[in-house]
């Protein structure tokens, strides 16, 4: 099946979704976080597409406040010393990342698709597909 050449899916559609840019339909990573070669469904090339560590910072401020406010409660609520609110948070803040790292590398890729924006300046989508 061939894909329209004009994007009609959201990137939170798709890329939030770990799902092609392009067809919606094909899986975005091939493992965790590695972005697959080729789009099973469609064939976009996506070798050349990675968001990088460009989905870090964002992670960083949501599981870093919901971790801090977490062990803030924590240890106001229950009066307790500093040991426990970083055991409650820390697996909270791990949950978040494994969560949402990967939703929000696809949420950036699909937005570089939309966008017409390729790592190298260019539109490397448009190159061979
Ligand atoms: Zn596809």
């Amino acid at each position: 099946m061939k894909a329209p050449e004009t994007p009609t899916l959201s990137a939170w559609e798709t890329g939030f979704r770990g799902l092609c840019p392009r067809c919606g339909t094909g899986k975005l990573y091939r493992s965790f976080l590695k972005v697959t070669e080729r789009c099973d469904h469609c064939g976009l090339d996506l070798s050349q597409e990675d968001a990088g560590d460009g989905a870090v910072p964002f992670i960083i401020l949501i599981a870093g406040t919901l971790g801090v406010g977490i062990g803030i409660w924590v240890m106001f609520a229950f009066e307790t010393g500093v040991m426990t609110p970083m055991l409650v948070a820390c697996p909270v803040v791990a949950a978040v990342v494994f969560l949402l790292l990967p939703r929000t590398k696809g949420l950036l890729i699909a937005l570089q698709y939309l966008n017409k924006a390729g790592d190298t300046g260019v539109n490397t989508f448009d190159a061979d597909s």
